[in-house]
C-alpha cells in the first residue's frame, strides 16, 4: 500500500513499543538501526551496519526489500506491506514500512525502515482495515460502472427507448400496483406501417435512422411516468401508470398525427397503427397485450394511419354509476375474478341472482314471488361471506377483520329492508338498488378488490 505521508503511519508504529527501526543510504547499506531490529532481520546489530541485506539476509528476503526500497525511492511516496518471516519453524509476521528520507531540497537521501511484528490477530484486523478502504474505493468505481452497464443493459442500443429486459422487470410491478391499489393502466402497442419498404427503397441502415426519430416523437409526447419500450424491429410499447382508456387514447391519437405530420430524414412522411388497450385486473399480461396486439391489426386492417382501441375498461366506477340511475343487468366481467375459483364462481353465482331478481321486478311478479327471489339471493350472500371469511383467514388476509364487519353491517342491512319490504313501507326497487348495487356490485367491485391482490397470487389455495 502507498503511504502519502509517513506521519499517517508513524502512529500505528509508536504506539507499538518494539517497533524496528532502520536508515539505509541510497546504495542499500545500513547507516543505523535499533535493537528491535535484531528480530526482524534475525542477526546481530555488528553484523548490520555498514551492510546490505545481501550480506544476511536469505536472497528472497533481501530481493523484495530491494524492490520495495527502489519503488519508494522512485515515487518518493512511502509505502507498507505484510512480510511473514519463517525462523526456527515458527511464522513471524512483520507490517513493515519504508519511506524516503528527504533533504531541504525534497531529494531522497536515505530509506527508511519501520518494521513492526504484528500477531495474527493485528495482521488481520489491519488487512481487514486495508481491504476494506480499497473496497469502498474498488465500489464507488464499481457503482458507477454498474450503473452504466444496466442502463446499457436495460435500453435498446438503436432508438435508447427501454428493451424487453427492463419492460419485462417493470410490468409485474405495474400490474400488482393497478390490481391492488385499482390505479388504471393502459398500453399503446405501436408498429410502424409498411416498414419494409422503407428497408427495401432505402436501405437498412437508413431504416434504423428512421425508428430513432419515430422513437424521438413518440417519447416527445409521453408524460414523465410513461415509458416507452422497443418491443421488436418496428413495434413499440408505451406503457402508462395511472392512465385510463380515455387518455389513452388521446395520447395514441396525437402519437398517429404526430409521427404522420412529421416529414423524417430521409424518407418523408410515414404512419403508424397503434392498439390501445387498458389493464383489466386478474387478466395476465399475456392476455392484456393480446388486446392490445388485436386492436392494432384492426387498426392495420382498417387501412393504417389510426388507432384501435379495446373497449374493455378495468372499472367499475361507470359501470357502477351506469347502474345507479338505471336498472339494468349487471354484466358479470372477467375483470371481476379474483383468482380464487371458490369465490369467483359464488360472485358470478350473485351476479345472476340479481339478475333473476331485476327480471322478476320488472316483469311485475307477484309480491310473493319476488320476495322469494329476495330471500333466496339473501340466503347465497350469507353463504358467500361466511365462505369468503373462511377462505381469507386460510390466507391470513390481514384486512378480515374489517371485512367482517363490513359484511355483517350489509347482512343486517339486508335483513331491516326485507321487512319493510314485506311490510309494504318500502318499493321494490329499491329492495333491487340494496341488493344488487350496494350487496353484490358495490361490494365485490370496491371492498373485495382490496384481497384480490393476494387472491391472484395464491388462486391454489381452495375453499371448502
Ligand atoms: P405493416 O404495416 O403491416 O406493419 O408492414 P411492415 O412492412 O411494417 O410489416 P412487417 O412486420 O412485415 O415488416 C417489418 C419490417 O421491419 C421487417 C424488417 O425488415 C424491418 N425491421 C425490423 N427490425 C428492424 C431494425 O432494427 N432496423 C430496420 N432498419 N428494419 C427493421
Ligand atoms: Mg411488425
Ligand atoms: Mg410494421
Amino acid at each position: 500500500m502507498e503511504i502519502d505521508d509517513v506521519r499517517d503511519i508513524l502512529p500505528l508504529f509508536l504506539n507499538h513499543s518494539h517497533a524496528a527501526v532502520a536508515i539505509k543510504d541510497l546504495e542499500g547499506r545500513y547507516l543505523f538501526a535499533n535493537g528491535e531490529y535484531q528480530r526482524y532481520v534475525g542477526v546481530g546489530l555488528e553484523r548490520v551496519f555498514g551492510q546490505r541485506d545481501e550480506l544476511f539476509l536469505d536472497a528472497e528476503r533481501a530481493r523484495i526489500a530491494h524492490e520495495a526500497e527502489q519503488a519508494v525511492l522512485k515515487s518518493g511516496r512511502g509505502r507498507s506491506a505484510d512480510e511473514c518471516i519463517v525462523r526456527d519453524g515458527a511464522t513471524l509476521s512483520f507490517l513493515v514500512a519504508r519511506f524516503p528520507i528527504l533533504d531541504e531540497h525534497h531529494q531522497a537521501i536515505a530509506v527508511g525502515i519501520i518494521a513492526m511484528e504484528i500477531t495474527q490477530q493485528q495482521r488481520d484486523s489491519a488487512a481487514a482495515e486495508r481491504a476494506l478502504k480499497e473496497a469502498q474505493l474498488v465500489n464507488s468505481q464499481l457503482r458507477g460502472a454498474i450503473f452504466a452497464l444496466e442502463e446499457l443493459a436495460s435500453t435498446d442500443r438503436l432508438t435508447n427507448a427501454w428493451n424487453r429486459r427492463r419492460y419485462e422487470e417493470t410490468i409485474e410491478g405495474e400490474i400488482h400496483r393497478s390490481a391492488r391499489y385499482g390505479h388504471p393502466l393502459s398500453m399503446l402497442l405501436i408498429d410502424v406501417d409498411h416498414f419494409k419498404r422503407i428497408n427495401d427503397l432505402h436501405g437498412h441502415q437508413e431504416g434504423d435512422r428512421v425508428l430513432v426519430q419515430v422513437s424521438t416523437l413518440i417519447r416527445a409526447i409521453l408524460r414523465k411516468s410513461d415509458s416507452l419500450t422497443r418491443w421488436g424491429g418496428e413495434e413499440f410499447i408505451v406503457l402508462m401508470p395511472n392512465t385510463g382508456l380515455g387518455r389513452a387514447r388521446a395520447t395514441a391519437q396525437r402519437i398517429c398525427e404526430a409521427v404522420a405530420a412529421h416529414a423524417l430524414e430521409p424518407i418523408g412522411h410515414l404512419t403508424v397503427s397503434i392498439g390501445v388497450a387498458e389493464y383489466l385486473p386478474s387478466e395476465t399480461h399475456t392476455e392484456w397485450l393480446a388486446r392490445a396486439d388485436r386492436a392494432m391489426y384492426r387498426a392495420k386492417d382498417a387501412g393504417r394511419n389510426r388507432i384501435d382501441v379495446d373497449p374493455a375498461r378495468s372499472m367499475t366506477q361507470n359501470h357502477v354509476e351506469h347502474l345507479e340511475g338505471n336498472f339494468v343487468q349487471l354484466v358479470w366481467k372477467e375483470a371481476f375474478r379474483c383468482g380464487h375459483p371458490v369465490i369467483d364462481r359464488q360472485h358470478e353465482q350473485l351476479f345472476a341472482r340479481a339478475n333473476e331478481l331485476l327480471d322478476a321486478v320488472m316483469s311485475g311478479r307477484p309480491k310473493d314471488e319476488v320476495l322469494g327471489v329476495v330471500e333466496q339471493l339473501i340466503s347465497e350472500v350469507a353463504r358467500h361471506f361466511s365462505d369468503e371469511e373462511w377462505i381469507l383467514d386460510a390466507m391470513a388476509y390481514s384486512g378480515l377483520n374489517d371485512h367482517r364487519v363490513e359484511h355483517a353491517g350489509l347482512i343486517s342491512r339486508c335483513h331491516a329492508l326485507v321487512n319493510e319490504f314485506e311490510a309494504g313501507v318500502l318499493p321494490v326497487g329499491e329492495v333491487f338498488q340494496f341488493l344488487a348495487h350496494e350487496l353484490v356490485t358495490r361490494h365485490i367491485l370496491g371492498s373485495d378488490r382490496d384481497y384480490f391482490p393476494l387472491t391472484q397470487m395464491h388462486p391454489e389455495v381452495s375453499g371448502s
